[in-house]
């Protein structure tokens, strides 16, 4: 579904990501796992056509075959391709469903206000709530709805998990599941480990910008402590 071939960022004269190789079958929860400062973010930037503003890139990215470099974010959004940054991007004046009503259609697969609610029965509850009181595990579901709204058929997550509880964080990998069990792939940025190996396939990992290892999750369950070290945590 998605191929990435030697794909290189710069910021200015910086360097953030070198020739980065790395696919996502249909159907696939896929994570990148690495350091603070790895390229994480980067990578998905440049995947949903953003990071143009703050330097060059190389090499190509592929959505079901066609080359998609060269195109801008909208045209890769009605492509399919859908991303939740990791501030969440909540409009907090808006209500819950004025936040899920504004996102125009554009890719290949728009859920119905009536499918996202029966996925998330908590934005139901809380559709007249303003986004500032919302949860951080609340406005984590209303952000991965709100790009489902537009179609995408493959969400890139900035860390869904980031600062949210035990519970929650099991609640978004029900929600990552479902969402999966609907035709929806996903590639997440994820250093919850443990929840990684969970939630997912397949996992990359990223170190100073390269692909350094790619594992399935036994492999990760094998060396959560290694990596957990590995990665500061
Ligand atoms: P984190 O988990 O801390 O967000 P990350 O793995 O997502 O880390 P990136 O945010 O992609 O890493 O950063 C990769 C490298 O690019 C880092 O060295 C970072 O300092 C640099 N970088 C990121 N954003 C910018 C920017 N706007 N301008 C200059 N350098 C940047």
């Amino acid at each position: 579904m998605l191929r990435i071939d030697g794909l290189s960022a710069w910021y200015g004269e910086a360097q953030a990501l070198r020739e980065v190789s790395m696919h996502v079958a249909e159907g696939e929860i896929v994570t990148l796992v690495g350091r603070n400062g790895a390229g994480k973010t980067t990578l998905l930037r440049c995947l949903m056509g953003l990071h143009g503003a703050h330097g060059r890139t190389a090499g190509t990215v592929s959505l079901f075959d066609d080359d998609i470099t060269k195109l801008a974010g909208h045209a890769r959004a009605r492509r399919g391709l859908g991303y939740v940054p990791d501030d969440r991007g909540i409009f907090a004046t808006l209500s819950v469903e004025e936040n899920l009503t504004l996102p125009p259609k554009m890719g290949p697969d728009p859920w119905s206000l009536e499918r996202v609610y029966e996925t998330f029965p908590m934005l139901r509850e809380r559709r007249r709530f303003p986004g500032t009181k919302l949860s951080g595990g609340e406005q984590q579901m209303l952000a991965l709805a709100r790009v489902l709204r537009t179609g995408a058929r493959l969400l890139l997550c900035d860390e869904p998990t980031e600062g949210l509880s035990p519970l929650i964080v099991q609640r978004i990998g029900e929600i990552l599941r479902e969402v999966r069990a609907a035709g929806v792939t996903v590639l997440l940025i994820e250093q919850n480990v443990h929840f990684a190996a969970s939630v997912a396939d397949r996992h990359y990992l990223l170190a100073e910008g390269r692909i350094v290892e790619s594992l399935d999750s036994a492999q990760v369950r094998e060396r959560e402590h290694e990596l957990l070290e590995y990665l500061g945590i």
